[in-house]
């Protein structure tokens, strides 16, 4: 589910999954469409996401939450220009001492908040008729505390509802097997999870554990700096059979509002200019190299209950 409507499997084809065009630092309290001007945005946005276009991207998931700058109207206006397909999300993100949360939140249950989500997904977020293309939730590092609990459960219960995977920025192995947990309770299957920011876990068996258990391990912060630790990430999923499970992105972007002309912004193009030859010199097959880009982002996204039967 694109910002500009349904699109075919197919039609994803090559896939960012996890980036960003605008975040909002501000917080919950603070964060209202007044602190930027969505053309200013595009004009800056807009060279970023021809350069991947060129590239041969064709489909750009930004996971900027509620609350901390989503802006649909903007991504669906840089979807036109840019002709690339742009997912965006529902849910709320709970790490960072919970500053980009909702008070509404704080109080309500989870079937609660999951009501609002599935209202999103059914008639579009404020107003706008643009739906989520996934759950974007986030936990902290350490165990989860009780609010990120019902976090977890209003997204569970929002995926059995509408289909959609949950993105939930996660980190280290601890609060990914905890969420794991949850998902099992609720009846939701590993396979409607992807574990967000899984390079932060150093332990690659964990990486190994969760794929096996059938979640998707997001490999979501690839810069110029880290290239041989995703080539040794990457490879350790592989010698466990397990490439069918890994999610490729740079967590890159963006524009900050309140900075001179949106402050320093990072373009997307390692995967394409870096990543991409290292694997074809670490003998990466085509077909490797496809399933990784193409054929993961697709399945990864396919909306579809995954129910523990
Ligand atoms: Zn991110």
């Amino acid at each position: 589910m694109t910002v500009n409507g349904p699109v075919s499997s197919k039609e994803m084809s090559i896939s960012l999954i996890h980036e960003h065009i605008l975040v909002d630092f501000i917080g919950a309290d603070s964060v209202t469409f007044m602190r930027w001007d969505k053309s200013k945005v595009a004009d800056r946005s807009l060279p970023f996401l021809k350069q991947i276009k060129d590239l041969g991207c064709q489909t750009f998931i930004e996971c900027t939450p509620a609350y901390l700058g989503r802006d649909p109207l903007l991504l669906k206006s840089l979807s036109d220009s840019s002709g690339l397909n742009i997912l965006t999300n529902t849910g709320y993100y709970g790490a960072v001492n919970n500053k980009y949360i909702p008070q509404h939140a704080f109080n309500e249950t989870a079937d609660q908040l999951a009501a609002r989500w599935i209202l999103e997904c059914e008639n579009g977020i404020d107003g706008t008729g643009v739906k989520p293309g996934f759950i974007k939730i986030g936990v902290e590092n350490g165990n989860l505390t009780d609010l990120h609990k019902k976090l977890v459960v209003a997204a569970a219960r929002t995926h059995l509802k509408t289909g959609l995977t949950i993105a939930s920025h996660t980190g280290p192995a601890i609060p990914a097997f905890e969420q794991l947990d949850i998902l099992k309770i609720e009846g939701v299957a590993p396979e409607a999870f992807i574990w967000v920011h899984a390079q932060s876990e150093k332990d690659l068996s964990n990486h190994v554990k969760a794929s096996k258990m059938g979640a998707w391990i997001g490999l979501d912060g690839l810069n110029e700096n880290n290239l041989t630790d995703y080539i040794r990430m990457i490879k350790n999923l592989r010698e466990n059979n397990l490439l069918n499970k890994i999610l490729l992105s740079h967590d890159a972007g963006w524009y900050h509002p309140g900075e001179e002309n949106g402050g320093e912004y990072h373009g997307y193009t390692t995967l394409f200019k870096k990543l991409i030859p290292l694997l074809r010199k670490e003998n990466f097959s085509e077909k490797e190299i496809n399933q990784l880009l193409v054929f993961n982002p697709s399945e990864a996204f396919k909306i579809g209950v995954h129910r523990i039967n």
